[in-house]
């Protein structure tokens, strides 16, 4: 078993109650409703939250819950099928143990225990949480402190900053399902699957895309998918005869893409994106964080390559896009994209042939009517 180092005060507290005899020691399934495990848990001293998966974050919701909500004060342990990754995220909700099933790994959780820097709470160890950290950042340009702040940060603390601390409640991940996309989504889900994730279905994607994103939102047990299609009297004044994408493709993504996601994007302050600078194109000068007419885009992926990507997928079992394996680097709606002749520029199969590079979902509305 490993410990956490959570709250050692309490843990001593517990160990010596448990010594003395006192106190049950349960097991909770973590897809519990937590009204139930607050009812199994009363008068426990230790609760174990078992996870069936690594993939399924209800355990890390389960454990907030008993901890905020419920109250419980003694030891919590997770137990199952755990990741080194998790760590954070373990300590970070209330847990105070870990014991993995697969507990030949205790090199990697250590490793992961000592990037922890910051608590997410008060406790008892005195150590400054992140909230008072966030006071402390540099006063002037708010997107300058974020960047600060999240400079040295990997992905996953990123967005764990963005979901749960930031902007709690008020973030959705936006996801085209395309070549890429598993990658942020599978970090989401390990966080919080509720997450709002907001997809564009402009109804001209390919089928296989739209078979993925049934499936690959299945697999990581995201719960929260919001699609969003055309005004369809839009679709019928300007794009009758379904060829708007071929006479003007700038007014077909205003159509399909753009207008649906502004009509959408009051709901929330801020979007994930899983953009890249080695996409190229605007993309190299891509910030951590942005502000695009007035709400912000957090880009946890920005400084992450192919090869980074890869490995991500390989090390996850993540399954690929099925068109990836026919040349489909960076994948968009069927008339507008292509296989990739040149690997090193995985966005060349879009627009083939026309000066676009981008639909305009992460430019200003201004910009966007001057084009
Ligand atoms: S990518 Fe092509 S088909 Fe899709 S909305 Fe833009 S122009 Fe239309």
């Amino acid at each position: 078993m490993l410990q956490l180092e959570r709250n050692p005060q309490s843990r001593k507290r517990v160990e010596a109650q448990m010594e003395a005899g006192g106190g049950a020691v349960v097991e909770i399934p973590g897809e519990t409703d937590w009204r139930e495990a607050a009812e199994r848990a009363r008068g426990a001293v230790q609760v174990d939250i078992r996870f069936a998966s690594f993939k399924d974050g209800r355990g890390f919701s389960l454990a907030a819950l008993l901890r905020e909500r419920a109250g419980f004060a003694g030891k919590l342990r997770a137990v199952g099928d755990l990741i080194p990754d998790q760590a954070m995220h373990l300590k970070r909700v209330g847990f105070d143990d870990v014991a993995p099933d697969n507990d030949n790994l205790d090199d990697d959780w250590a490793r992961a225990r000592a990037r922890f820097t910051h608590a997410y709470q008060p406790a008892q160890d005195k150590r400054t949480p992140v909230f008072r950290h966030r006071q402390a950042a540099p006063a002037g340009d708010d997107l300058a402190a974020l960047n600060a702040r999240y400079r040295g940060l990997d992905a996953m603390e990123i967005l764990d900053d963005a979901i749960r601390n930031e902007w709690t409640g008020r973030i959705a991940m936006l996801s085209s399902f395309g070549a890429e996309a598993a990658v942020g989504l599978h970090m989401i889900a390990q966080i919080a699957p509720d997450t709002p994730v907001v997809f564009l279905d402009t109804g001209r994607l390919f089928a296989q895309t739209e078979q993925y994103q049934r499936a690959l939102s299945e697999q990581l047990g995201l719960t929260n998918i919001r699609v969003l299609a055309p005004d369809s009297a839009e679709a019928a004044a300007e794009d009758g005869d379904d060829r708007l994408w071929q006479r003007n493709p700038d007014a077909c993504c205003a159509l399909r893409k753009v207008r649906p996601l502004a009509r959408a994007i009051g709901d929330y302050d801020a979007l994930i994106t899983g953009r890249k600078r080695f996409h190229g194109g605007e993309r190299l000068a891509l910030p951590v964080v942005e502000r695009i007419d007035g709400r912000i885009r957090v880009n946890p992926l920005a400084a992450w390559d192919a090869e980074r990507v890869n490995a991500y997928f390989k090390r996850f079992d993540l399954p690929r896009h099925p068109l990836s394996d026919m040349g489909y680097a960076s994948i968009g709606c069927w008339p507008c994209t292509a296989p990739v002749e040149d690997d090193g520029d995985v966005r060349s199969g879009r627009w083939r042939g026309r000066d676009k590079t981008e639909c305009g979902i992460h430019a200003p509305a201004e910009r966007i009517a001057a084009e």
